[in-house]
């Protein structure tokens, strides 16, 4: 096998808490994350090195770094360096999650080589041995190797893997703002938690499948720090739920919202009418994956 080609899913959050800080400023949260089938894809060819360089990176999004700034890059750096590798890779990116959207874009793309890589060379990590491997270079690697429907905890690092989401619509709307994950952090540690959401009664929907009970525990306690500085996200919200969203809420530090349907149709009424409002301009239609690993 001289390639392999990965599909790296995003991811939303179902509910986010945070309960406290770290003195190395890191913050301890509990989250319930779940991938959805809107994808990057990496394909990852073994080759010779090229002017001595053991990993090139090419892309067709004009947002991001192609060298060691690269989340992949410092993942095929670590499975390199780790499985002692003479080789090259060159590695092939197809960007569809939109960049700094609070959908651990970076995260996936990383989680999609140590995967992918473990598999081109025959290393034989175990997905323990990757996550470990992972949270060097983020807390949320971990999970994104992992999948599926997950409880993290700790940084995001320890995680619980959770029933599978029922079936149902996702609308996903990224407003065409940045939000740096930074301030909202910051933000949120001077204003404090205003009220935690309800991640048992959460757990407990998750596992009954019920669809309804998660659309109303939807909460994220980042969502009214980035909301205050950016309306759009409360107005996108409204616009999904006025089109028959069970619950809508922003995902990690923003900007972008999701919507939970029961019904397609609906999601795409939702999805016109966020289109005409001009309040995003990135719009998908998805719905959850399952455990991947
Ligand atoms: P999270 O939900 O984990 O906070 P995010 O969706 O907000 O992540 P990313 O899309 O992962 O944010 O990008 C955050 C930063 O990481 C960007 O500024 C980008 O330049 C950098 N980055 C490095 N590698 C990648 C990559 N492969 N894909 C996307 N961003 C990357």
């Amino acid at each position: 096998m001289n390639s392999i080609t990965m599909n790296a899913p995003a991811k939303i959050n179902l509910a986010l808490d945070v309960i406290g800080k770290r003195e190395n400023g890191y913050h301890d949260v509990r989250m319930i994350m779940q991938q959805i089938d809107l994808c990057d894809e990496l394909t990852i060819y073994k080759e010779d090195r090229v002017n001595g360089s053991q990993i090139m990176i090419e892309t067709d999004s004009k947002e991001l770094p192609v060298n060691e700034d690269n989340l992949i890059y410092k993942a095929a750096e670590l499975v390199i360096k780790r499985c002692g590798i003479k080789d090259g890779v060159r590695i092939k990116l197809k960007k569809r999650i939109p960049v700094a959207a609070g959908m651990a874009g970076g995260s996936t793309d990383a989680a999609a080589v140590f995967r992918g890589m473990n598999e081109l060379f025959d290393a034989g990590l175990s997905a323990e041995e990757l996550c470990e491997m992972g949270v060097k270079i983020g807390a949320d690697i971990p999970y994104c190797i992992m999948g599926g429907t997950a409880l993290a905890e700790g940084i995001g690092e320890i995680l619980t893997p959770l029933s599978p989401m029922p079936e149902s619509t996702i609308l996903i709307a990224k407003p065409g703002i940045s939000v740096s994950t930074g301030y909202v952090y910051t933000t949120l540690d001077s204003v404090g938690v205003r009220e935690h959401p309800d991640i048992e009664g959460m757990l407990g929907a998750i596992n009954d499948g019920n669809l309804n009970g998660i659309a109303a525990r939807l909460e994220n306690v980042l969502e009214n720090v980035t909301q205050e500085k950016y309306p759009v996200i409360g107005s996108i919200k409204q616009t999904m739920l006025d089109n028959g969203a069970l619950g809508s809420l922003m995902s990690g530090s923003g900007p972008t919202v999701f919507g939970l349907f029961d019904d397609r149709k609906k999601a795409e009424t939702a999805a016109e009418a966020i289109r005409r409002s001009k309040d995003a301009g990135d719009i998908f239609i998805t719905g959850p994956v399952r455990q991947i690993c």
